[in-house]
């Protein structure tokens, strides 16, 4: 499903991302791990070109971008066409309700008609739990209902893949358990999905994959069983010390 060649980005002379091969099957989850800069993010935005790598490849599903060659301006709207961002602080529309954030993209994108898009987020929001709060503002939610409407958000667009940028770390611990529920939903599902996170009790229960990054390569890849108990690496051996 998501096969990535050789992708480094560059801001300028700090060069984030050194190289990073990997490859995601179709409904795998891949939990990311690392130090705070060491380029989870980069790598998540890379994949969506929301950043535009310096140069590699990026593929999903029948989309592939060559970084290294000049790539047309359309093909990049293609490729985030294939994925959903999920974010941190949650980016939703303050001025819109709950379900016109989750039917915007729809129908301003996909050019879907609006009652089709309204009926469809009203579906999703009820999957992620908030379908007795379809017309709150954004303003009027705790920040783990913010969270569930960012993934119906993301997941009205239908994407093939769901990337997830820390989206518990801006909430209080009391909220964090809903959004990983909804989230280990999804996988269950059959979602494939790139998560980077700090929460190691969801990469443990969760994760076919984790892999652990440190200054801008993957240091070690495996299952969570294994990362977690026997790392390989002494970089992810003290990273994990770390967390304790
Ligand atoms: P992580 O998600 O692992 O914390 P990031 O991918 O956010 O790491 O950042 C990696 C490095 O890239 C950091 O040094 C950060 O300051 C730098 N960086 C990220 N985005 C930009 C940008 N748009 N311009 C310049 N530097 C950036």
């Amino acid at each position: 499903m998501i096969t990535i060649t050789d992708v480094h980005k560059q801001f300028n002379t700090l060069h984030v991302l050194k190289g990073i091969s990997l490859s995601v099957e179709k409904g795998k989850v891949v939990v990311i791990i690392g130090p705070s800069g060491s380029g989870k993010t980069t790598l998540l935005r890379c994949l969506n070109a929301l950043e535009v790598p310096t140069s590699g490849s990026v593929q999903i599903g029948d989309v592939k971008l060559d970084f290294s060659k000049k790539v047309e301006r359309t093909s990049i709207p293609k490729l985030r066409k294939q994925t959903g961002m999920v974010f941190q602080n949650y980016n939703l529309f303050p001025h819109m309700t709950a379900v016109e954030n989750v039917m915007e993209g729809p129908v301003t994108v996909k050019k879907v008609d609006k009652e089709k898009a309204r009926a469809k987020a009203a579906a999703l929001l009820t999957k992620v739990g908030l379908g007795d709060k379809l017309d709150h503002y954004p303003a009027q939610l705790s920040g783990g209902q913010q969270q569930r409407v960012g993934i119906a958000r993301a997941l009205a667009m239908d994407p093939q893949v769901m990337l997830f940028d820390e989206p518990t770390s801006a909430l209080d611990p009391e909220l964090v358990g809903e959004v990983l529920k909804v989230m280990k939903e999804l996988a269950q599902e059959g979602m494939t999905m790139i998560v980077v996170t700090h929460e190691m009790g969801f990469a443990r229960e969760v994760a076919d994959e984790v892999i652990f990054m440190d200054q801008g390569v993957i240091v070690e890849r495996d299952t969570p069983s294994h990362l977690f108990a026997k790392p390989r690496e002494e970089r992810t051996r003290q990273f994990l010390q770390h967390l304790k």
